[in-house]
């Protein structure tokens, strides 16, 4: 018999519009339902990770936690439960595996997209009751329906990768929480960096191979982000044969290296038919100042100025500027007064901003 007070956490779960509310709303229920003493969700990701011999990448698993996305990369062998699951049965497909040792009971969910495994829930207790099982049997049901609907509506179905809409709805908040952890000076830590992608001549590529062609180089560009980043930056194809890609925890030094290694793998990867695809790059370092408008608009500019002076290339915003060849995009010049007025309790604004334009007394 499911526990009555179980309902509003249940109404409240199926509420949640994107992924992390869903996991966190999920994590929180079994926290209270059950006897785990501890609930974690990891992301399973491929990704090229080990030096095998110099120039040569070898795949391996590694586990993200969306939960805590400071915690990049974790190798699977450092949760023994996890590993032996996941290297026994990656390609199998067993939703629930029980392991049981030292007194301790694990319990581990699986979500497996195709064939593959894609995320695992982990809970670890000392003895699950009867009705602790069925309660998280019932919640990791719940979970995976709710969270194949989220996933259909923010990804992008060529791809795969996060679409245009999920940034729109997503990006704010995102931001919101970059510039609070990791703005330079606060923790001590790095920034962000947004940058845009565009890949070169590709109206080239369908005029000659057909749209097919054109679709599997789009494709296999959104595999070579998924291998060049690292688990903890988000990826978006933005429309057509554009990307953009949001780095995490780097300063200009970091996302330039990461963004021109990111380059070269494309300019030296052989596309089938096609042979060979360059990409031209964007970026600007994220602040706390700018509105996501802003900022894909300066790293846009910087695309620009690559896509002029010769394609396959990057260019950063902000050292664009400081070299004197582009203008800042700079808020609060006087015809922009009147939207300041419009500005509603709560929305973003920056104080001397407003004052510097509204003049005294303010608008
Ligand atoms: P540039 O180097 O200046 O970016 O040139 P380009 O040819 O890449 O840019 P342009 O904007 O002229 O052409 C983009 C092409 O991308 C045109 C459009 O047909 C194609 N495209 C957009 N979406 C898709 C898609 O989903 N699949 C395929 N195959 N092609 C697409
Ligand atoms: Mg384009
Ligand atoms: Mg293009």
């Amino acid at each position: 018999m499911i526990s009555q007070d179980l309902i509003p956490y249940l109404v409240e779960m199926t509420g949640q519009s994107d992924r992390i509310g869903l996991i966190s709303q999920l994590i929180k229920t079994l926290h209270k339902f059950t006897s785990a003493s501890m609930v974690r969700y990891f992301d399973l990701h491929q990704k090229a990770v080990k030096q095998a011999e110099p120039g040569k990448l070898l795949l391996d698993f590694v586990l993200f936690e969306p939960l805590c996305p400071k915690c990049t990369g974790v190798p699977i062998e450092d949760i023994p439960a996890l590993s032996m699951m996941i290297r026994q049965s990656c390609h199998s497909a067993v939703p629930v595996t029980c392991i049981e040792s030292d007194a301790r009971e694990q319990i581990i969910f699986s979500l497996i997209d195709g064939s593959k495994i894609k995320s695992l829930l982990l809970l670890n207790t000392s003895k699950l009751s009867i009705a602790d099982e069925t309660t998280a049997h019932l919640l990791w049901g719940m979970f995976v329906n709710l969270e194949r609907t989220i996933r259909a509506k923010d990804q992008d179905p060529l791809t795969g990768l996060l679409n245009r809409r999920s940034f729109d709805e997503t990006i704010s908040t995102i931001l919101d929480n970059i510039t609070c952890i990791s703005e330079p000076n606060r923790l001590g830590g790095a920034g962000a960096c947004l940058a845009v992608f565009d890949i070169d001549h590709f109206k080239r590529v369908n005029d000659t191979f057909g749209h097919a062609i054109g679709d599997e180089v789009l494709i296999l560009f959104a595999r070579q982000m998924e291998r060049m980043f690292r688990v903890a930056d988000i990826l978006y194809r933005f429309g057509g044969e554009e990307f953009l890609v949001l780095l995490l925890d780097v300063d200009l030094d970091k996302a330039w290296a990461a963004l021109e290694r990111f380059r070269e793998s494309i300019a030296s990867h052989h596309f089938p038919q096609v042979q060979k695809v360059t990409v031209s790059i964007g970026f600007v370092m994220v602040n706390d100042r700018d509105f996501p408008s802003d900022l894909i608009e300066k790293a846009d500019r910087a695309l620009y100025y690559s896509k002029e002076n010769g394609r396959n290339q990057i260019n950063c915003f902000d050292e664009l500027v400081r070299q004197g060849v582009l203008a800042d995009i700079v808020h609060g010049a006087t015809h922009e007064v009147e939207v300041w007025d419009e500005v509603l309790p709560g929305d973003r604004v920056i104080e001397d901003e407003l004052t510097k334009t509204s003049g005294e007394g303010g608008g």
